[in-house]
């Protein structure tokens, strides 16, 4: 079976906003909308990620939905198992169940790092690669593990997750998980943010405006952001001697701060990596800023395709 003609809805479920897009089967939008996340909670979420998919069915005749969303979700159920307060009740969200019986579609759902992971696999900086670590750096750290294209899950639905990995540092604010010292509290964006405020005396938000004083030459922009990227590479060497990838693949909205966070990490990384380890490619990612979008549309066509054959 084929589906080189049919059209998927991709969904990405954020913390401030909830955005669909129809995408075709080669991973090419065809067209978008989006919402802010209504802070009512859950009920609110799921409405208002309904509304946007009938938005765009009125226009679209559509095979399947892919959602990503925030926390670790069991695939088989499309169940938000844990989640922090990134979304407020949101754990224990019957994505699936409640978006299945909105649309009578099928719905796949699976945590929004994953989702960016998989469309990286199927046309990104992943394709083709035997073993991909993902890691997304962003609101969180994320990370996703894929073995000959597909994801794989873990017991428990967190493999290849990174953000809470134990660093020797102390950051300037708690992990969102509620305990301390782990990378996410350390190497996000909100982290970076907060350790400039922490260095610099005054308090800026988001990390687009320290990014913004590095450029303009401020030293303890460079310092703080040079100082994320040693760390992240320090701890992938770890984790890359640990699962072996062909490839590590990063991701993510402060990944697009480019050579002044990925030159550090790779340079940690070649040091703290045990040989043959230490040469294993470290690529950005290829589908930017529409990468959840992309990544959801294509999990439902081939969780279509996986059902057919
Ligand atoms: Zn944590």
């Amino acid at each position: 079976m084929t589906h080189g003609h049919q059209r998927w809805i991709g969904v990405d479920i954020g913390g401030t906003k909830v955005a669909a897009a129809v995408i075709t089967s080669a991973g090419e939008v065809i067209e978008s909308v989006r919402a802010e996340t209504p802070a009512a909670g859950r009920a609110a979420v799921l409405d208002t990620t309904a509304a946007l998919i009938d938005k765009l069915r009125a226009e679209h005749a559509v095979s399947g939905i892919g959602v990503g969303s925030p926390g670790i979700v069991d695939r088989a159920s499309g169940r938000v198992v844990f989640a922090s307060d990134i979304l407020p009740g949101w754990n224990g969200a019957e994505v699936r169940e409640e978006l299945e019986a909105h649309t009578g579609l099928p719905v796949t759902v699976d945590n929004d790092v994953r989702v960016m992971a998989h469309g990286e696999n199927m046309i990104g900086a992943g394709h083709g690669r035997t073993s991909v670590l993902f890691v997304s750096i962003g609101t969180g750290i994320g990370g996703a593990l894929s073995i000959d294209g597909r994801l794989r899950h873990g017991a428990h639905g967190t493999a290849g997750e990174l953000a809470h990995l134990l660093v020797p540092v102390t950051g300037a604010i708690g992990c969102g998980c509620g305990r301390k010292d782990h990378l996410e509290a350390v190497a996000s964006g909100p982290a970076m943010a907060a350790e400039y405020a922490s260095r610099a005396g005054v308090p800026v938000q988001p990390l687009q405006r320290v990014v913004a004083l590095m450029h303009s030459g401020d030293p303890i922009a460079r310092a703080v952001i040079s100082d994320a990227g040693e760390l992240l590479g320090r701890v992938l060497a770890g984790v890359a001697t640990a699962f072996d990838p062909e490839v590590i693949v990063i991701g993510g909205g402060a990944a697009q701060i480019g050579a002044d966070l990925l030159s550090p990490l790779v340079s940690a990384f070649r040091v703290e990596a045990m040989p043959p380890v230490a040469d294993t490619a470290i690529l950005p990612a290829r589908l930017g800023t529409d990468a959840p979008l992309v990544g959801a549309g294509l999990l439902a066509a081939a969780t279509r395709t996986e059902v057919s054959r």
